[in-house]
């Protein structure tokens, strides 16, 4: 079968393991999305995941609990590395092949992040689940998406969120707010739109780096995304 798409990285939020819950980690979640991962797997597509750590702790609420904001955000990267475990064993329930990578030294539960090693895994076949974000403090996890994919080169940047797009305006308040399927870099910055922050918006522009902003609740969407569908929409040039 041909693929659109033969090396992605996709960018998982925190808060998109909630699910059904009111926060932590929903084990209905975590099999919906091993389960779309296995059937990308299984068309032989090379998938790396960068995982957030929303759902357990960000940075900027640490200052609200007299936390000073950097011991937040390495708080913040440790939750990523709880969701990464939680996700590892989802998958490999599903019988796809992982390695967990740790921005931050923590050899006991994750390999450290080595480029070249990172890139052999996935020739492998092998599901690679950055965690620990960049490692540095200030930085999202979507920058860490934009740096691994960069890094890795990645087709494409698959960014699953609750809606099935990008927006003239949000969807959720707006009802005459109109999906875009395909828009340019220049006008996500023109127009205001919300797609990253802006580190890791840059980081994608300067180095021609796609993104598809899509709904991760439709199980067929990620399939589709990698055969060429127009699935969300799709930020490029
Ligand atoms: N974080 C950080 N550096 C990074 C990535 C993440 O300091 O490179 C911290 C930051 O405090 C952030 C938290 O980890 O709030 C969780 O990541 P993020 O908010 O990106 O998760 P998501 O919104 O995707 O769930």
């Amino acid at each position: 079968m041909k693929l659109k798409y033969k090396r992605v990285l996709l960018k998982l939020s925190g808060e998109s393991l909630i699910g059904e819950k009111q926060f932590g980690i929903s084990p209905k979640m975590l099999v919906h999305y091993a389960k779309q991962v296995k059937q990308l797997v299984d068309l032989g597509v090379e998938i790396a995941i960068v995982i957030g750590g929303g759902n357990i702790f960000r940075g900027l609420q640490a200052e609200e609990s007299g936390i000073e904001r950097v011991q937040g955000d390495y708080m913040g990267m440790l939750a990523t590395c709880i969701n990464g475990m939680a996700l590892q064993s989802a998958m490999e329930a599903h019988g796809i092949f992982t390695r967990l990578i740790s921005a931050i030294e923590m050899q006991e539960i994750a390999e450290p992040y080595i480029r070249r090693r990172a890139i052999r895994h996935l020739e492998k076949g092998r599901v690679v689940i950055f965690s620990a974000g960049t490692g540095s403090p200030y930085f999202t996890t979507d920058s860490a998406a934009a740096l691994r994919a960069n890094e890795i080169g990645a087709d494409v940047i698959l960014k699953g969120t609750r809606v099935d797009g990008i927006y003239s305006a949000d969807p959720e308040l707006d009802p005459t707010a109109e999906r875009f399927t395909k828009v340019s870099f220049a006008k996500v910055i023109s127009l205001g739109l919300k797609v990253m922050d802006m580190t890791a918006f840059t980081l994608c522009r300067e180095n021609d780096l796609p993104i598809i902003v899509f709904n991760i609740g439709d199980d067929t969407n990620l399939k589709r995304i990698v055969q060429g569908e127009e699935v969300g929409t799709l930020v490029e040039g």
